[in-house]
């Protein structure tokens, strides 16, 4: 197996609990400001509701869908440590108190290791983070932001409803707390160039963020973003596009940034366009192989701030 020029998520976690720790994705049933009417109603332009990987329009119990996806994963990975990823929709979209009966959930299974919350920049202030820290104490914590990109335009496009500033706001709000940082960044944003998509990825390289997690734009039915791709509206990258954008913002990241994921994947049955990012192995055999052939890795264009 060829060495990985990139750090990997999977390396990290080998490093950071020294056995075999799996997530598990979690629906605690919060809503999102762009989605319930607060912001917008009809939320992100890509987003598809079904297309948070497990437990969509679940009616099982937060215990319930734990059970099952430790037991899964002690099966089928033969993992022994969890980190309970709280991932549908915007997972601090609630008020502190509520946010703690939540979380504390997670008490009940002695093997979760981890909590990590993912949700948007708007959706975070002291009071919440005063929450979330007092985990810290336990459990390796972690908040992931949307943010997609810098580009107000592009926030625009994508029906994003904040800004980068304030993704900035609460970035520097967590970075004083016991709190790691992952955030989210789409490649292949209809009407980027490669050089604003590279901006993003110098800019969330200048900020302390521990992880980044890369998606490559995609169409999932029933979203305006499907409309607008079959009104020929939307031009996606292909997969040898994809795989040099990706391996260019890989290398502007620092070196000890952690690469949570590096393409999207979607159930087959809601997924329209691209077809080959869920031959996930073959783009990552790509990237890899893109890599191998320019001599470089993750951080060879790094521009230390030391
Ligand atoms: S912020 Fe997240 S949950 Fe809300 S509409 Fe956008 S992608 Fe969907």
């Amino acid at each position: 197996m060829m060495k990985q020029s990139y750090y990997s998520f999977s390396e990290y976690l080998r490093e950071r609990f020294n056995c075999r720790v799996q997530r598990i994705s979690i629906n605690a049933g919060f809503n999102c400001p762009n989605r319930d009417g607060t912001l917008a109603g009809g939320g992100c332009i890509f987003c598809n509701e079904k297309g948070f990987t497990r437990f969509p329009g679940t009616t099982l119990s937060l215990q319930e869908q734990i059970a099952s996806s430790i037991t899964y994963a002690r099966q089928r990975f033969k993992a022994e440590k969890f980190i309970a990823y709280f991932q549908n929709a915007s997972n601090t979209y609630a008020d502190p108190r509520r946010l703690r009966e939540v979380y504390d959930v997670i008490r009940e299974f002695p093997d979760i290791a981890g909590l990590f919350i993912s949700t948007r920049p708007d959706c975070i202030d002291e009071d919440k983070l005063d929450v979330i820290e007092s985990y810290a104490a336990d459990y390796e914590v972690w908040i992931e932001y949307g943010l997609q990109t810098i580009h107000e335009k592009s926030l625009v496009a994508l029906n994003r409803r904040h800004t980068y500033a304030q993704f900035q706001r609460a970035v520097v709000a967590t970075a004083r707390r016991k709190i790691k940082i992952g955030s989210h960044v789409i490649l292949g944003i209809p009407g980027e160039t490669g050089e604003e998509m590279m901006l993003t990825a110098r800019a969330v390289a200048a900020l302390p963020v521990a992880a980044v997690k890369l998606h490559n734009f995609h169409i999932l039915s029933d979203t305006p973003a499907q409309r607008l791709y079959e009104q020929g509206r939307i031009i996606l990258p292909g997969e040898a596009d994809y795989v040099r954008l990706a391996c260019d913002f890989l290398e502007y990241l620092n070196p000890e940034c952690v690469i949570m994921r590096l393409v999207s994947s979607a159930r087959p049955d809601i997924l329209i366009a691209p077809q080959w990012m869920n031959q996930k192995q073959k783009v990552l055999d790509a990237i890899e192989r893109e890599f191998q052939r320019r001599g470089t890795r993750q951080g060879s264009r790094y521009e230390s701030k030391e």
